[in-house]
C-alpha cells in the first residue's frame, strides 16, 4: 500500500501525458511555453480570481507577495507554528519577523481570537509593525477566512493565503486560493494537485499586484526582460510541468470528490476508535492529509507500529512546531507558549490518502485500530 499512490493516477492518464510531453518536445518552448498560459487560464477560471501566475514552487508563491508588498525588517507577519517550515521561512527571508499564533484544536488552523490578541500585543509592545497574516489551509481545510479577513481589515493588514495543501478546498462557493489579498499554492508531487517536480501558483484579484508579482517572477523585469525595475527572482514554472499539470488538472475535480469519498469512508469505519478530523459546516477539504489524533505520543507510536506491521504506511505532520525549530530559535519562543500546537504535534499522525484508495484498503487500515 502507498501513502500517496501517484502511480495509480499516472496509469489512468499515461497516454494523455505522453501526448502533452511530446508536444513540448516538438515545439521546444521550454521556458514560458504555451502550456503555461493555458494552465494559468484554466486555474484562474477554477479558483474564480482575475489573475493566476504559475511559478517555480509553493515557497516562491509565498515569497513573491511578501517581496511585492515590501514586507521587511521591523515588520511582523502573523502565522501558525503548526505548518511546514516554508510558511515562516519566507517571512525570515525578506527580513521580517514571524509572530506565531496558536491553532484551533478542532481544525488545526490559526485561531482567529488568538490572532487578534497577538496583533494587539505586537502593537502594544511597539517593537514591530504588524504588516501581514499568513493563514495556512492545513491538511486541505481552508482557515477561517471570514473572521481572519475581518480582523485584517480592522488592523489594516495584508492576508496571504498559504493554500499549498489547500488547492481544491472551499468555503461555501468560494474556492481556496481566492481568500485574502493573494493566495499561494504548491504543485509539489505529493500535494492534492501535484506535478512531476517543483511548481506553484499565485492568485489575486488585484491588477496592480498581479503586475508586480509577474515582474518579480522574472528578475524584476519592467517593459522587457533587459529593463529591470526591481530585484526579483527566477521563479517561473517549467513548460513541462505545466503540460503535466494540464492533464492532471483535467481529472482533478473528479479526484476532489474521490478524496472526499475516501474521507467519509474513513470517518465511518474509524468512528469511536480514534479522533478523526472534523470539517466545519459549509467547508470543503481537499484532504491533502487524513490526520487522526492518538491519545499520547506513546499511543501514536504503538498505532504506527501496528499499522506498519500490517503493511500500512503512516507519517507525522508535523512532529515539531516551528517555534521550537532551531531555525527560529533566535525568536526566543519556549516550549509551553503554544500548548495546542505542541499537544497536537505529539499525538497527530496521517493515514494513506489519495483518490484511488479502495474500500478494502480502508477496511484493512481501520481494523488496526
Ligand atoms: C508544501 C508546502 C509549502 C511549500 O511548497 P513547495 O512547493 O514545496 O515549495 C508551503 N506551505 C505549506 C503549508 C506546504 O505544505
Amino acid at each position: 500500500m502507498q501513502f500517496i499512490d501517484l502511480a495509480k493516477q499516472q496509469a489512468l492518464i499515461k497516454d494523455k501525458l505522453d501526448v502533452r510531453i511530446q508536444a513540448v518536445l516538438s515545439h521546444g518552448k521550454y521556458i514560458m511555453g504555451p502550456e503555461v498560459t493555458e494552465l494559468e487560464d484554466k486555474l484562474k477560471a477554477f479558483v474564480g480570481t482575475k489573475h493566476c501566475l504559475s511559478c517555480s514552487s509553493g515557497t516562491d508563491a509565498l515569497l513573491i507577495p511578501l517581496m511585492a508588498w515590501g514586507v521587511g525588517p521591523g515588520d511582523a507577519v502573523l502565522t501558525t507554528p503548526f505548518t511546514f517550515v516554508a510558511t515562516a521561512e519566507v517571512v525570515q527571508l525578506v527580513g521580517a519577523t514571524p509572530v506565531f499564533v496558536d491553532i484551533d484544536s478542532e481544525t488545526f488552523n490559526i485561531d482567529p481570537q488568538k490572532l487578534e490578541e497577538a496583533i494587539k500585543k505586537v502593537i502594544s509592545e511597539g517593537k514591530l509593525t504588524p504588516k501581514a497574516i499568513i493563514p495556512v489551509d492545513l491538511f486541505g481545510l481552508p482557515a477561517d477566512y471570514h473572521k481572519i479577513e475581518a480582523i485584517a481589515k480592522k488592523y489594516n493588514l495584508l492576508v496571504l493565503e498559504d493554500a499549498a495543501q489547500g488547492f481544491g478546498g472551499a468555503i461555501g462557493n468560494s474556492k481556496a486560493c481566492s481568500f485574502g489579498h493573494a493566495g499561494a499554492t504548491s504543485f509539489f508531487p505529493a500535494k492534492p494537485l501535484g506535478c512531476y517536480g517543483d511548481g506553484g501558483a499565485l492568485f489575486t484579484n488585484d491588477d496592480n499586484m498581479a503586475e508586480i508579482f509577474q515582474s518579480i517572477r522574472v528578475h524584476g523585469m519592467g517593459s522587457d526582460k533587459y529593463d529591470n525595475v526591481r530585484v526579483g527572482l527566477n521563479a517561473r514554472l517549467d513548460t513541462f510541468q505545466a503540460a503535466i499539470l494540464l492533464e492532471k488538472f483535467a481529472c482533478f475535480p473528479k479526484e476532489i470528490e474521490l478524496r472526499n469519498h475516501v474521507a467519509r469512508c474513513y470517518a465511518e469505519k474509524l468512528k469511536g476508535k480514534i479522533k478523526t478530523p472534523s470539517i466545519p459546516e459549509n467547508y470543503t477539504s481537499v484532504w491533502a492529509q487524513y490526520s487522526v489524533l492518538a491519545e499520547s505520543s506513546q499511543h501514536r507510536n504503538q498505532l504506527q507500529a501496528k499499522l506498519k506491521d500490517a503493511g500500512v504506511p503512516t507519517a507525522v505532520y508535523y512532529p515539531k512546531p516551528l517555534h521550537l525549530q532551531t531555525a527560529f530559535k533566535h525568536l526566543g519562543y519556549k516550549y509551553g507558549e503554544f500548548p495546542i500546537s505542541e499537544a497536537i504535534s505529539e499525538c497527530v499522525f496521517s493515514l494513506p490518502m489519495h483518490p484511488y484508495l479502495t474500500e478494502e484498503e480502508i477496511d484493512l487500515i481501520s481494523k488496526q485500530f
